[in-house]
């Protein structure tokens, strides 16, 4: 069953009951996103456009952008891709900023945060989208900010975007406030993208980098999931879609849960996308839910890991 659900998978994740999942790719740079297109990726579920900053001693132009994001679009033709913009700040610090040194650059402006403190970044980078996304009439283009803590920001931001002609803006679930206050965020926003890597680090206070509290900085954690159930329900209750674009998407058992808990796409690494569609090929969307639940009522990551893992024979098919 699982060598038929690998050779068929076409980007349309599945449950075995047909329960649809759309199932994208995360790049960053359109060198990579050629490169997932090539490798069957149906679309684009987190474009990280930091590349087009980082290392730069200028902002780039609005030009040198639209060539970039263009790049990108042109390789997911005839499917979605969804820009997010720049996050940036001390923790990622770009030279044209001059941004003032920080002692907690995980806390401090980052992000969306960066629109606040240099407004032009942000609305030079939506007019380029725009652009972009006007040369490819083709390619369906939705367009998300990363560190959203507060409903006025996520309502700013659509706003913005809406001011450019973006009209399919949503952002991202990853600072716990975010999740607790998904529908009201979502009555703005016309999406949702959870990241679960920044999710971790601000739910268990643990430095997503810092190998010493690696124990804690991890996805199964059951308060992270707990979360990720809230921005799902919050979703649902507004009748919009939510996503998971950080590493647990990549992770097939976790995929599985993430499913269970009612979020509606996964966006990862393109090499992981045949593993992920192959369990969930072999996975009722029941199954899923009560996966689920046994691991957000585990009383820690290791044993939410191990008693889902263990429900899931299909994993030892994959090798
Ligand atoms: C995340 O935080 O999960 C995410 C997808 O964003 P990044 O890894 O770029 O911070
Ligand atoms: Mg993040």
């Amino acid at each position: 069953a699982l060598a038929a659900a690998v050779r068929t998978f076409d980007g349309e994740g599945r449950t075995a009951d047909g329960q649809r999942v759309e199932l994208l790719a995360n790049v960053g740079d359109p060198a990579e996103a050629e490169a997932a297109a090539a490798s069957g990726a149906q679309g684009v579920g987190l474009f990280r456009t930091e590349f087009a900053f980082l290392d730069r001693t200028e902002a780039p132009t609005v030009e040198e952008q639209v060539a970039a994001y263009g790049r990108v679009l042109a390789a997911f033709e005839g499917r979605k891709v969804v820009v997010r913009t720049l996050d940036a700040g001390a923790d990622k610090p770009l030279p044209f900023l001059r941004a003032a040194p920080e002692a907690n650059p995980a806390l401090g402006v980052r992000g969306l945060r960066v629109a606040e403190t240099h407004p032009h970044v942000l609305e030079d980078q939506l007019t380029a989208i725009a652009r972009a996304a006007a040369d490819h009439p083709g390619t369906t283009t939705w367009v998300m900010a990363p560190m959203v803590a507060t409903v006025d920001e996520a309502e700013g931001f659509v706003a913005a975007c809406a001011r450019h002609g973006l009209g399919t803006a949503g952002i991202m679930i990853e600072v716990p406030s975010a999740a607790l206050l998904a529908a009201p965020m979502l009555a703005h926003a016309a999406f949702a993208s959870v990241g679960t890597n920044d999710l971790t680090q601000y739910t268990m206070a643990a430095d997503r980098l810092l190998g010493a509290v690696a124990r804690l900085s991890d996805a199964w954690q059951p308060a992270v999931l707990r979360l990720v159930e809230m921005a799902a329900a919050g979703g649902a209750a507004q009748g919009r879609p939510v996503g998971v674009c950080g590493e647990a998407a990549a992770d097939p058992a976790l995929a599985v849960v993430l499913v269970g808990l009612g979020v509606t796409s996964l966006s990862m690494t393109p090499r992981a996308l045949p593993d992920v569609a192959a369990v969930l090929a072999a996975t009722t969307s029941q199954e899923c839910r009560r996966l689920a639940r046994l691991a957000v009522t585990a009383p820690g990551a290791d044993h939410a890991r191990s008693v889902v893992r263990g429900g899931l024979t299909v994993l030892d098919e994959l090798g």
